[in-house]
């Protein structure tokens, strides 16, 4: 379980083994104290937290005097990802800093309506020198939402050289451990539920107004599939109760992200339903494969391929479902003015940079930042799963990816048809695996 870093690695238990584990040490231990085995302490009583805190008192006297904060997320945020990132920003910004919030890429339309939407600045659209500067200049980096600076394209490079005390807030598998200082915790459904968290353990709760408890709420709802997932505990639900005592409308910020589809998007959502799907009973396994030039043929765009993954996960008796998208020529990201309005960007409910069609949505709602349009240009793959079946550990072995157990991303160098005919390879190892879970 020790990585060279000597840090716990969570790669092939998931959160719930996590708790089993620190419940069986002590039996652990006793036992092997009987049987006389020489074990080395350390090596038994490893960090098995699946989380760690970060050391609040320090935390604080960092806050404590006006700083240059540069907050960034990962390559084609979700809900989770721009929701906490703003929410954060909105935070630190009301307790005085000065706070940019960079992205390494566009974002949905539909998440333009969040407060400080107008302020980001998105490095790969012609921003990489101010960005670069800022991050460089910046005293302290907010990485959320991701773990490993790979994530953030080449942004990671310049954050991982700064100068700056670096901070992590996030709940995903296995962090790559670059922040000086770490909110991590697995067991949280969202980022933004740690970020709602961590400004009350700051003592500083009466600051959650409306626009960033808005912020909170919609990355709490799409990571939490719109609170189905097991992820969604009682605290999600408290969490969820408070902000709603707070002001915020609830079924404003469902519509806003669920209810903004363009007809492009379900035009092609038809289209693949109809003539993608391919279902293996054999492997419990459903997935599509979408070319770059049907992309094109519907006008996708950022964030319209999220959500599509659920569908054949909601197939009775599949349990792991895959989207291969082909991002490798052609299918050119939506430009600077399109993301800020272009021709198709009118609308129902129009937000305040972008205009807001598109959205995420599906039977079973695993959020997701989605394969998207522009900046990687590789085959994008993104797997979902039902109960103990690992997409996390799936993704990581064979596709340079990661995640959640339920959730993951990957991506791969091969033709679409030959990382198709890779994945299909696998299977019939997985096939025991696939049949049993639960
Ligand atoms: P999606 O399928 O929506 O792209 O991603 C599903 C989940 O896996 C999200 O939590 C996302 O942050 C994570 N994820 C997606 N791609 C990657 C990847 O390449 N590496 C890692 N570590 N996580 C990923
Ligand atoms: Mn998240």
């Amino acid at each position: 379980m020790e990585t060279a870093s000597g840090r716990a690695s969570w790669d092939k238990i998931g959160w719930d083994d996590g708790l089993v584990l620190c419940e069986i040490l002590p039996s652990f231990v006793g036992q092997i104290k009987k049987t006389g085995a020489k074990i080395a302490p350390t090596a038994l009583l490893p960090r098995v937290q699946p989380h760690s805190m970060l050391d609040l008192p320090a935390f604080k006297e960092l806050l404590s005097s006006p700083k240059q904060i540069v907050i960034t997320t990962h390559h084609k945020p979700d809900a989770d990802a721009l929701g906490s990132s703003l929410a954060w920003a909105g935070y630190l910004k009301k307790k005085g800093h000065r706070v940019h919030v960079i992205t390494p890429t566009d974002y949905p339309r539909f998440l333009a309506w969040m407060h400080g939407n107008e302020e980001v600045i998105v490095f790969n659209e012609g921003n990489e020198q101010q960005s670069a500067q800022l991050v460089r200049e910046a005293d302290v980096i907010c990485c959320l939402d991701f773990s490993s600076l790979k994530r953030i394209n080449e942004l990671g490079g310049i954050v991982r050289e700064a100068k700056a005390r670096k901070v992590l807030i996030d709940h995903h598998l296995e962090p790559e451990h670059f922040a000086e200082f770490e909110l991590w915790d697995i067991k949280a459904a969202a980022t933004a539920q740690l970020v709602y968290e961590l400004i009350g353990q700051l003592g500083d709760h009466r600051e959650i107004d409306v626009p960033i408890g808005e912020c909170i709420y919609a990355g709490i709802m799409t990571d939490t599939g719109s609170f189905r997932h097991p992820s969604t505990t009682q605290k999600v639900h408290l969490i969820s109760a408070e902000l709603i005592g707070l002001g915020v409308q609830t079924n404003k910020v469902h519509r806003l992200v669920y209810d903004n589809n363009t007809e492009a998007k379900l035009r092609f959502l038809g289209f693949v339903l109809m003539e993608k799907l391919v279902v293996l009973p054999e492997f419990r396994t459903a997935y599509f494969a979408i070319r770059s030039e049907e992309l094109i043929r519907y006008d996708s765009q950022t964030g319209d391929t999220e959500g599509l993954v659920n569908y054949a996960l909601s197939i009775e008796n599949v349990v792991m479902a895959v989207v291969i998208i082909d991002r490798t020529d052609g299918a050119a990201g939506p430009s600077p003015a399109d993301r800020f309005g272009g021709p198709a960007a009118e609308p129902p409910l129009r937000s305040n940079r972008t205009g807001g069609p598109a959205a995420n949505s599906g039977p079973v709602g695993v959020p997701a930042e989605g394969p998207s349009l522009s900046a990687v240009r590789s085959v994008k793959l993104s797997f979902r799963s039902s109960g103990d079946f690992s997409v996390n550990d799936f993704a990581r072995q064979h596709f340079d990816g990661g995640g959640h157990r339920n959730a993951a991303g990957g991506r791969s160098e091969l033709t679409l048809d030959e990382t198709v005919q890779r994945f299909l390879s696998l299977l019939p190892e997985y096939r025991e695996q696939l049949l049993r879970t639960q």
